[in-house]
C-alpha cells in the first residue's frame, strides 16, 4: 500500500474478526466486560460463515453427572481416544451457560417438548440474535470488511489491524488493544453451505504474525449432498433409507455412522435416499425445522411429483459421484455433491 491511498482510521480495545458464532460470543462477552469493542467481517455479521446458514447440532447434555459420563465417553470414543476431558468439560460447562444465555436473553425460539428442547440450534435465526445483542452492547459492527493484515508494534506485539472496506474501497486501520481472530476455518474448497468465506485467512493472518498452528490436521467433517447442489446438511439423512438403483438397500448406509458405506459405494454405483423413517408428525416438524433443506428438493422437483415436493419422506434422492463432501475442512477433497431427486428415475453417468 502506498501513503496516496486513503485510509480510515479507527482504535478500540478489542477487535474482533469474524461474525460467526466465535466472534459475535466474543464481542458479547469483551463488551460485557466494558471494553469497546469493533467486529470486523468480510460479509455481513450474522449471514455469514458456516453456521449462518445451517442447522447446528449442540452438544447440550443435562447437567447430571451419569449423563455427562456417558456423553464424554461416547465422543472420546468416537475421536479415537484422542480428546482432553478436561477441554470437553469445559466445553459442556460453556454449551450449558450459552444456551440459558441464548433461551433467557436472546430469547431463542428452542421447541418445547414439557421442556425446552436445546440439542439443536437454527443458524439463520442463531445468527440473527446474535448480531442484534451485539449490536445492543454497543459494538461497532464493520459488515464487508475483510482483514488483510495484521499490524504489529515495535516490539512484534500485535496491535490491531489492516482492513478493507469493501463499501468504499478504502482501507482501514484499526488499532486495537487486543485482537481476537475468529475468521473460521479453510473449506471454501469443498463448497460446502456457508463456508465460501472461510478462506483460512484467521490462520494465515496468525502465522503471518509469527504464530505457530498445530492440531490442523484433525479437522474432516463430512456431509452427504444432493447431487447439483450445495445443500451440505445432513441431519435429516438419520432418517433415510439409502439403496443402490435396483432398490436393494445399502447395508450398513447411515447419516452418523455409515457414511464410509456410502463413500464406499459411490465409488462404484449411484446412491439414491429416501426419507422413509420419519413419522407424518416428524415430517411436518422437519419442514419447520430446516425449510431451507427441502427448498432444494422441492426445486428439483422439476417433473410433476406433488408428494416429493411436500413430504420429506417422498423425494428419492439419486447419488452419484462421491457421496461425502468436506465441509469445514482444512484439506478437504473436492466436494462432489451426490444426489438429484428425479421423479422418474434416470441412469446417472
Ligand atoms: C453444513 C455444516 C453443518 C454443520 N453442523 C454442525 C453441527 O451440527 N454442530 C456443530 O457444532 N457444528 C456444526 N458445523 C460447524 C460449525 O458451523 C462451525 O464450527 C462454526 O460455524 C465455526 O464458527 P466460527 O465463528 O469459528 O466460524 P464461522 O461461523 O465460519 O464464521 C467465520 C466468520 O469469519 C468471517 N471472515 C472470514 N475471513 C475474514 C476476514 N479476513 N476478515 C473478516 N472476517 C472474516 C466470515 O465471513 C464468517 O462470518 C457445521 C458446519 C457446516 C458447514
Amino acid at each position: 500500500m502506498t501513503s496516496t491511498e486513503p485510509e480510515q482510521a479507527l482504535s478500540t480495545d478489542v477487535l474482533v474478526i469474524g461474525g460467526g458464532p466465535a466472534g459475535t460470543w466474543a464481542a458479547i462477552k469483551t463488551a460485557q466486560a466494558g471494553a469497546d469493542v469493533v467486529l470486523a467481517d468480510k460479509g455481513y455479521t450474522g449471514a455469514s460463515g458456516a453456521t449462518a446458514s445451517v442447522g447446528t447440532g449442540i452438544w447440550y447434555v443435562d447437567d447430571v453427572p451419569e449423563l455427562r459420563e456417558a456423553a464424554t465417553a461416547s465422543r472420546e470414543a468416537l475421536g479415537g481416544f484422542l480428546a482432553d476431558r478436561d477441554w470437553m468439560a469445559r466445553v459442556l460447562d460453556e454449551t450449558h451457560a450459552r444456551m440459558d444465555e441464548l433461551a433467557r436473553i436472546q430469547r431463542y425460539p428452542f421447541p418445547a417438548d414439557g421442556r425446552q428442547l436445546r440439542g439443536d440450534l437454527q443458524g439463520p435465526e442463531y445468527m440473527r440474535r446474535q448480531r442484534t445483542r451485539v449490536q445492543r452492547l454497543g459494538v461497532r459492527i464493520l459488515d464487508h470488511t475483510p482483514a488483510l493484515e495484521l499490524l504489529t508494534d515495535a516490539d512484534g506485539v500485535v496491535s490491531g489491524a489492516r482492513a478493507l472496506d469493501r463499501t468504499t474501497g478504502e482501507t482501514v486501520r484499526i488499532e486495537a488493544g487486543a485482537v481476537v481472530l475468529a475468521a473460521g476455518g479453510c473449506a471454501f474448497q469443498s463448497k460446502t453451505l456457508g463456508c465460501d468465506v472461510n478462506t483460512g485467512d484467521g490462520a494465515l493472518l496468525a502465522v503471518e504474525a509469527g504464530a505457530r498452528l498445530s492440531g490442523m490436521e484433525f479437522s474432516n467433517a463430512y456431509a452427504i449432498v444432493p447431487k447439483g447442489t450445495s445443500l451440505t446438511k445432513t441431519a435429516y439423512y438419520s432418517w433415510a433409507t439409502f439403496y443402490r438403483a435396483d432398490g436393494s438397500v445399502l447395508d450398513g448406509a447411515g447419516s452418523t455412522r455409515g457414511r464410509s458405506v456410502i463413500a464406499r459405494a459411490l465409488l462404484t454405483e449411484p446412491v439414491y435416499a429416501r426419507f422413509d423413517k420419519a413419522t407424518p408428525d416428524e415430517q411436518l416438524a422437519m419442514r419447520k425445522g430446516q425449510p431451507n433443506t427441502f427448498l432444494v428438493f422441492d426445486r428439483l422437483a422439476s417433473t410433476p411429483s406433488p408428494t416429493c415436493s411436500r413430504s420429506p419422506c417422498s423425494p428419492r434422492a439419486r447419488c452419484a459421484g462421491p457421496a461425502v463432501s468436506a465441509s469445514a475442512a482444512t484439506t478437504a477433497p473436492p466436494t462432489s455433491p451426490v444426489c438429484t431427486r428425479p421423479a422418474t428415475p434416470r441412469p446417472v453417468s
